[in-house]
């Protein structure tokens, strides 16, 4: 029964059993009908006949019906077999792998669909590998700085007095931060932080957060300014998840202007959603940046803000629970030195009249 499971062996079956049908049929109808209408002397020589014509239109349809089921077969079973073979070169990890369009409508968009799910594997594949090298790279920089403190300590070049292992201990802080960062980042990815959605007034949280933040703001003569509507401004998210996003975009706004700098936050309420702008008069971003500022481990000045404990994952975070929530975060900012705007929208906890 192997044969059988092949599909040229079932097209060629497929082909015989019409010729069959069709000279059995044929048989049969002549048969009843020359029983009927040919007189009986004549009926031994157009019996003869029709078996002879019949043979000869038997073997004219094996042969047609095998040529045409080979041409077949040929057509569908070529790039089948071709796709067998890319996705065994893929599945060997050669995601460049791609197949070439057969020529029938079906098969081309089967083979169009191959090369596109071969295209997306190269690309998880280039992000895994760049991933990997943006994590060894970030892990280097506190790891060289812990290994010179203890190099200088064994040399004895530095002194064991509580600076230095407070610095030390800065160090091992950064570490901690990173690895809490892409355990965070890769729960988030794979959809693995649970969103439990509730109404809650935005205003109130805003307040919260600046409240906890008030002595960075402070430490730093930074202003705050608040604009919010009179009355209660009721998104429909996960309140400790918006909390997070707003403490990561006041937190860099924090990070990113200079003292005696301001930090507006303004929240609207729209018909479809709540808007929670930040604004500050902080360094701001070039254009250029901006498409690329929610990627993961990107920064606009790396230098900069890994002195300050930047991983550059934040706003990739902070992204993805906003979507997550049904919301978005935008970018924007009118060039270096003018100040940054980043806009956080939610679903409405309520619909307006
Ligand atoms: P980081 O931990 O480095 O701050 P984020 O993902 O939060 O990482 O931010 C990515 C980059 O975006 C920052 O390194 C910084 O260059 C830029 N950025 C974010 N917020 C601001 C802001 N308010 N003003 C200027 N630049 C900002």
């Amino acid at each position: 029964m192997g044969l059988w499971r092949q599909l040229r062996w079932r097209i060629i079956a497929a082909q015989m059993l019409v010729v069959i049908v069709g000279v059995l049929t044929l048989i049969v109808t002549a048969e009843t009908l020359a029983a009927r209408s040919v007189d009986p002397a004549l009926l031994p020589v157009f019996q003869s006949a029709v078996i002879q014509a019949l043979v000869v239109a038997a073997l004219a349809a094996t042969i047609a019906g095998l040529t045409t089921s080979i041409l077949l077969v040929r057509e569908i079973l070529r790039p089948l077999q071709q796709l067998a073979a890319s996705s065994r070169r893929i599945a060997g990890g050669n995601y460049d792998e791609r197949v070439t369009a057969p020529l029938t409508d079906e098969l081309r968009d089967v083979a169009q669909s191959f090369n596109q799910m071969a295209e997306t594997l190269a690309q998880v594949e280039r992000q895994r590998i760049t991933l990997i090298g943006n994590v060894a790279h970030e892990l280097r920089t506190p790891l060289a700085g812990l290994e010179g403190y203890l190099e200088g300590l064994l040399d004895g070049v530095l002194p064991g007095d509580p600076e230095t292992i407070y610095a030390m201990q800065h160090e091992v802080r950064r570490l901690r931060k990173l690895v809490d960062d892409l355990q965070h980042l890769s729960r988030v990815e794979a959809g693995q932080v649970a969103i439990q959605p509730q109404r809650f007034d935005v205003v109130a949280l805003v307040h919260l957060i600046v409240a906890q933040l008030r002595p960075q703001l402070i430490e730093q003569y930074l202003q705050v300014v608040i604009e919010a509507p009179e009355e209660e401004a009721l998104a429909y998210a996960d309140p400790d998840r918006t909390a997070q996003v707003l403490v990561n975009l006041i937190g860099n706004a924090i990070q990113y202007t200079p003292e005696d700098g301001s930090i507006t936050i303004r929240v609207r309420c729209e018909s479809t959603h709540v808007q929670v702008v930040v604004e500050d008069t902080g360094i701001g971003i070039p254009a250029e940046a901006l498409p690329y500022l929610f990627e993961r481990f990107y920064r606009v000045d790396p230098s900069r803000s890994r002195a300050s404990g930047g991983s550059g994952i934040g706003l990739t975070i902070a992204r993805h629970l906003a979507r997550a929530m049904g919301g978005e975060i935008t970018a924007a900012s009118p060039g270096i030195g003018k100040g940054s705007v980043f806009t956080l929208i939610l679903p409405r906890g309520e619909i307006a009249s």
